[in-house]
């Protein structure tokens, strides 16, 4: 189906980021956004891209109260010869039904996401960066607007797809990979078995900023979780999948307990550690066994993965008052392939060997 949706071009353009290099994380916003609206007994309608601006929401909106929505996290490369490209964004559609489905939130056709985007990407084609480790990120998001207290699902939604010219999440300037400090969080958890930890949804990330701000007393960028039931095996680091290296085998934790957020670069990063050669694990891992290979010098690598980062390298954990050195605390090789790989084929600088990049058909 062909999608035309109308376009409000903004009267005011704001100025462009000076610097492409201190870009931040969703720092600055482009000049347009997305919206479209859900109504019971009509569906998903009026598609439109408007000026990036506030929006108006009436007060006792459920969203604001009994946090019913979602949302999406994708990022767009321009490539050397103006191409604008996005990662495997079919995975994205697959991940928001299974959000929408466990939220009850109406399912959104992967093929309006996918127009939605590109209608939007259009009109801001321009603010597509083009720096080592930058990018457009997108934020595709939907919440229930239904003025309404009932614990009940919305019978009005919205869904906006808004973009950021980022850089790198963690704060490095240059493109380049960064060892980051871990705190290991043993008080407070963020999934449980039968809750929404497989779902992107704001309030996985709301319970979650205590153990962030506990975090930060230890000098420590964000948070490893451990499961809710035994606060015993490695779960996620924060917005992001955990990937273990311990005597060539790496290591991550397993989809099966619906506790853990199925990330398109995890999937990635197995895939492609498949194709290496090298030994992936999805099992159970427990912080002890971490511990213990941090201490015999087995413990080779720690690093992260997600749309924001790529690939976020760890050099240290905190865990009960102790510091543990990943290895010699440096930037890690396999870490490294996987980072140049994955940033190479989203970028077009290396061929996309896997089939994973979808051209947008958008020329800057
Ligand atoms: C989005 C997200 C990830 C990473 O998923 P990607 O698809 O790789 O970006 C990991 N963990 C959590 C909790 C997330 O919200």
């Amino acid at each position: 189906m062909e999608y035309n949706f109308p376009v409000t071009r903004t009267t005011n353009p704001k100025p462009r980021p000076e610097d492409e290099t201190k870009l931040g994380f969703a720092r600055y916003f482009t000049d347009h956004m997305f919206c479209m609206d859900w109504d019971e007994g009509i569906g998903w309608h009026d598609g439109r891209v408007v000026p990036h601006a506030p929006l108006l929401i009436e007060p006792a909106s459920c969203v604001l109260h009994y946090a019913q929505m979602m949302f999406e996290g994708m990022k767009a490369y321009r490539t050397a010869d103006g191409e604008i490209q996005i990662f495997r964004p079919d995975m994205n559609i697959k991940r928001m039904a299974r959000t929408n489905e466990r939220m009850c939130i109406p399912e959104l056709p992967g093929e309006i996401l996918l127009a939605g985007i590109k209608a939007v990407i259009k009109e801001d084609i321009d603010w597509v960066p083009t720096a080592p480790g930058t990018a457009l990120y997108i934020r595709p998001f939907i919440f229930g607007d239904e003025v309404s207290f009932s614990v009940l699902p919305a019978k009005h939604y919205r869904f906006l797809i808004i973009l950021s010219p980022t850089g790198s999440y963690y704060a490095a300037n240059d493109g380049g990979l960064h060892c980051t400090r871990i705190y290991v969080q043993d008080k407070y958890i963020r999934a449980a078995k039968g809750g929404t930890g497989y779902a992107k949804v704001g309030g996985n990330y709301g319970g979650g900023m205590r153990a962030s701000q506990d975090a930060m007393k230890y000098d420590c960028k964000d948070v490893l979780w451990l499961d809710a039931a035994e606060h015993k095996y490695v779960e996620e680091i924060g917005t992001s999948n955990a990937f273990f290296r311990i005597n060539d085998e790496v290591i991550t934790a397993p989809l099966d307990s619906g506790t853990i957020l199925p990330g398109i670069t995890r999937d990635s990063v197995i895939q492609l550690l498949r194709r290496w050669g090298v030994k992936i694990s999805e099992r159970k891992l427990s912080i002890d066994e971490i511990t213990k290979a941090s201490e015999d010098g087995t413990l080779q690598e720690i690093f992260a993965s997600g749309t924001a980062a790529v690939i976020s390298p760890i050099g240290t954990l905190n865990y009960n008052g102790k510091d543990y050195l990943v290895a010699d605390g440096k930037v890690g090789p396999v870490a490294q392939k996987l980072y140049d790989n994955l940033y190479g084929m989203q970028t077009g600088k290396i061929e996309d060997y896997m089939g994973w990049v979808y051209k947008l058909g958008l020329k800057a």
